[in-house]
């Protein structure tokens, strides 16, 4: 089968006044190349009728597989769906699926469902719905005779992950006589650009299953590809990938397909049935913050307190005035009698503390990024500098790294990574 061919139409005239950035037409870009499927055209149209259809039409004639974003709300001013139902001919019918699921929704949130809501549940004839986790709007997609439409709603919160979860499996699986599958491993302690020297010649030389690294903050992603005639088949040929890097990057690699440290962690500690506890200063709840974001954090934080003042430290931690005094708070001394005095006062198996400085301004006479995390658990007491100002001195960043650093230390207490 010859690649298909695909075009995006991103709708709303927000993003033709430049008030929103269109960031989906580059998510869905990205997404179709990884899949294998070529894209030549990208447009963007205003919540205008006449020139949506007028789009609509010539999209669906030249490329086989048309996607659009947006337009699929509520309100009056939303009219993807009712021009893709124009565009081929089909009459718009209620869903009683979509209906039940935007009701539940908003018995869900307790909030009043209104009449205009009913105009989300209504599909273009023979449309395939995908239930939208992520907001009310159902995902649609409409068979053509070259290929199909495929309608995502505009907020990018709701478009990235339905695309990838429903849309991306369902062109491979409809259009295609090949499967795509990814896996993502997960880097801590090397940058974007070494990482990438390192396995430069991966990256140039295998086209089936591919590699390519990309940067998060303070940590590095790589997402392997493979295209094969199962799952099975991709699977072996990312295994093979995935150990050559591996052999060169593997000190490095905490995760395989997970969200970040914090998932690392959660998943480690309750494999093992233990709990952490975090006192932060400088981050300020954020590694508490982070941890519980997650379902099922309950099963292995035990607290997390925020000591900011030299008062909190002292009276909660027992950081001795003394060190405070002479070390002052940003302090390897201080960092590690914050972790002592949380070990004492939580139970909790592995404690970290976190002080430093976030910035804008230096504190103590010590750089922007300085910080020092303390760890105490039965088989360690110890503290570790960092200089976290190597990227950015900007605030959140740096609290950022800070709450990295955390999650960090508390892998290294079971696992070597
Ligand atoms: P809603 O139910 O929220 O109305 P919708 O599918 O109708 O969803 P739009 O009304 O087009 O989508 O857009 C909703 C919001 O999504 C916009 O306010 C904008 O912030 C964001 N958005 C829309 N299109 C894009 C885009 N191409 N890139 C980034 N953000 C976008
Ligand atoms: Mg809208």
């Amino acid at each position: 089968m010859s690649a298909l061919t695909a075009k995006i139409i991103t709708v709303g005239t927000e993003l033709l006044l430049g008030d929103v950035v269109d960031t989906n037409s580059a998510y869905l870009s990205a997404g179709l190349a990884e899949i294998g499927i070529n894209l030549f055209h990208r447009e963007t149209v205003g919540d205008n009728h006449d020139r949506l259809l007028a789009i609509l039409g010539e999209a669906i004639e030249s490329a086989d597989i048309v996607i659009t974003s947006g337009g699929l709300g509520a309100t009056s001013d939303d009219i993807t769906k009712e021009c893709v139902a124009e565009a081929l001919g089909l009459p718009l019918v209620l869903d009683g699926h979509s209906l039940e699921k935007i009701k539940s929704y908003y018995l869900r949130r307790g909030t009043e469902m209104t009449d205009n809501n009913i105009k989300q549940a209504y599909i273009p004839l023979g449309a395939v719905v995908f239930d939208n986790d992520y907001g009310t709007a159902p995902v649609l997609a409409v068979k053509t005779k070259k290929g199909a439409v495929i309608m995502l709603p505009g907020p990018p919160r709701e478009l990235c992950p339905m695309f990838d979860e429903k849309i991306k499996p369902w062109i491979a699986e409809n259009f295609s006589d090949s499967v795509i599958l990814s896996r993502t491993l997960r880097l801590y302690g090397i940058g974007e650009a070494a990482a990438e020297e390192k396995i430069r010649h991966l990256m140039d030389s295998c086209t089936n299953p591919t590699v390519a690294p990309y940067a998060k903050t303070g940590e590095v992603v790589l997402r392997l590809t493979a295209r094969g005639k199962d799952k099975a088949e991709c699977n072996t040929l990312i295994d093979g990938l995935e150990e050559k890097i591996r052999e060169i990057l593997g000190k490095y690699i905490y995760g395989t397909d997970i969200s970040g440290l914090e998932e690392a962690l959660l998943g480690l500690l309750k494999e093992k049935g233990l709990k952490v506890a975090f006192a932060e200063s400088c981050t300020g709840g954020l590694a508490a913050k982070r941890l519980t974001d997650l379902r099922g954090a309950s099963s292995v934080l035990g607290m997390s307190v925020v000591t900011y003042s030299n008062e909190a430290k002292m009276k909660l931690l027992g950081v001795k005035k003394e060190t405070l005094d002479t070390h002052g708070a940003i302090s390897p001394k201080c960092a590690l009698e914050m972790a002592e005095g949380l070990f004492e006062l939580s139970g909790a198996d592995i404690c970290i503390s976190v002080t430093g400085v976030a910035g804008p301004d230096p504190d103590e006479g010590k750089e922007i990024g300085t910080v020092f995390i303390g760890v105490k658990s039965k088989k360690a007491s110890r503290a570790i500098p960092l200089n976290l100002s190597r990227g950015s001195k900007e605030r959140s960043y740096i609290r950022e790294l800070a709450v990295n650093a955390i999650f960090c230390e508390a892998l290294r207490e079971q696992r070597q990574f």
